[in-house]
């Protein structure tokens, strides 16, 4: 009887560790997702999807090239992956200095990055760059846009033409343990599915879904503003490089019919996600609309969108920001692919892939993602810190080594 796998969430995770494990046969696929066949409710379907190459940690940086990689193999083409190229911008001094940094961060890594004076910068991405109050820019022309639900749809439709078995409607409810092994998992659709395997991919449910083996899964998930302006009439494929002004932590994309901007100007309060089957709630004005409006200052004037959509949108951060890939060191057959952004996602699930198989990763420094590095610390402070990373997202590492690693 061949291998079974249970894979749990179906979202860009789950549906490339379904894709990748299915390529070559001999492994059973069933991927267990509570919502509905086309319906999103994680935060791959909210992502405005930039993928930024460069980061300050290497293995992540891995991950991006490696993601960017397969994305852009993938038959969605051009509508799913796009390499707009990323932008990053300066305002002062100081900030200059972080990018001239990052330009040979880049160096190191092999990838691409050109510094750009304020003219070049404004001609680079006209309606975001506020030529006046901008000294310098750093143009990475590999990074890219991903349009995370395009991606999804494209790796489970290779998934189930490779033999996966897809069960939505199915919410997760048990995963049975027996000695130090996974047996099954048992879901809200009645049945119980025997496993030698259990991914855990359900992005900010992770703490919870975990749980149900008696995992811990330090997961901080959090609250992200992310505002979209008016449809425009005559859309047209966005070929402007999305932009960081990472001093300020916001970003605008162009999405081709409508330009939309994001802040990490906001303070992360604890949120209770298991009472959410979403992950997007409604917008609290009073905490995410001051952020806003400061990130669509950093426009240039006439530039500045009046906004038509508001996203509340959840996603998970960890206590030293890197994300948690590979096996449970308690349960023989328990994995765990956890805060994964869309921009590290498909290396980190295909390195989990190989890991699975018996297989060395194409890609060095994977144990600094061990999902059991922080077993010896209490899980509450690691939630508590894990949360106070929203903000420092983008900063350089410090000398305590509480590094930015997402880029
Ligand atoms: C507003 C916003 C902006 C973002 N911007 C970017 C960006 O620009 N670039 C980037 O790289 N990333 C970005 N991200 C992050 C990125 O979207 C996520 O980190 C990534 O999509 C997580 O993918 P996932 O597969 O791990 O989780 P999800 O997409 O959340 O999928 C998990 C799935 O598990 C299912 N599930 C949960 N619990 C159960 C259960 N008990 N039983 C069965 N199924 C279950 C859910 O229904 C869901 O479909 C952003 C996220 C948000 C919300």
């Amino acid at each position: 009887m061949s291998r079974h796998v249970v894979i749990i969430g179906a979202g860009i995770v789950g549906a490339t560790v379904a894709a990748g494990l299915t390529r070559d046969g001999g492994v059973e696929v069933t991927i267990l997702e509570r919502g509905s066949e086309h319906d999103l409710r994680g935060s791959t379907g909210h992502a405005p999807g930039y993928v930024s190459l460069v980061s300050e940690s290497p293995i992540m940086s891995a991950l991006a090239v490696a993601s960017a990689t397969l994305y852009e193999g993938l038959e969605s083409g051009l509508d799913g992956f796009d390499r707009v190229g990323g932008l990053e911008l300066a305002r002062s001094d100081a900030s200059l200095a972080n990018l001239e940094r990052r330009a040979r961060l880049a160096a190191e890594a092999g990838i691409t990055g050109i510094l750009l004076d304020p003219d070049e910068a404004a001609a680079a991405a006209p309606i975001f760059v506020d030529r006046e109050h901008t000294v310098g820019g750093l143009l990475f022309p590999a990074d890219g846009v991903a349009r995370g639900g395009v991606v999804t749809e494209t790796l489970k439709a290779q998934a189930s033409r490779q033999g996966a078995r897809f069960v939505y409607d199915a919410t997760v409810t048990g995963i049975d343990v027996r000695g130090d092994r996974v047996e099954a998992v048992r879901s809200s659709c009645g049945d119980r599915f025997e496993a030698d395997d259990v991914v855990i991919a359900v992005g900010i449910w992770g703490r919870e879904v975990a749980a149900l083996a008696g995992v811990e899964v330090p997961l901080a998930p959090v609250a992200h503003p992310y505002v979209y302006g008016l449809t425009r009439a005559t859309p047209s494929r966005a070929r402007l490089p999305f932009v960081k002004w990472r001093e300020e932590t916001a970003y605008a994309r162009d999405h081709g019919d409508r330009y939309g901007i994001g802040t990490h100007d906001n303070d992360p309060l604890a949120l209770d996600v298991g009472a959410f089957d979403e992950a997007t709630q409604p917008w609290p004005a009073d905490e995410f609309d001051d952020p806003i409006e400061r990130a669509l200052q950093l426009l240039p004037e006439e530039h500045r969108f009046p906004i038509d959509t508001r996203l509340n949108g959840l996603f998970s951060m960890t206590a030293d920001n890197l994300p948690l890939v590979g096996p449970s060191k308690d349960i023989e057959g328990l994995w765990i692919a956890e805060a994964l952004w869309i921009t590290h996602a498909g290396g980190a699930a295909t390195a989990l892939v190989d890991m699975m198989r018996g297989q060395a990763p194409a890609i060095d420094g994977l144990e600094a993602l061990d999902p059991a590095r922080f077993a010896a610390l209490d899980a509450e402070q690691l939630v508590m810190r894990a949360r106070k990373k929203y903000r420092e997202i983008w900063m350089p590492a410090s000398p305590s080594g509480s590094a930015e690693v997402r880029s």
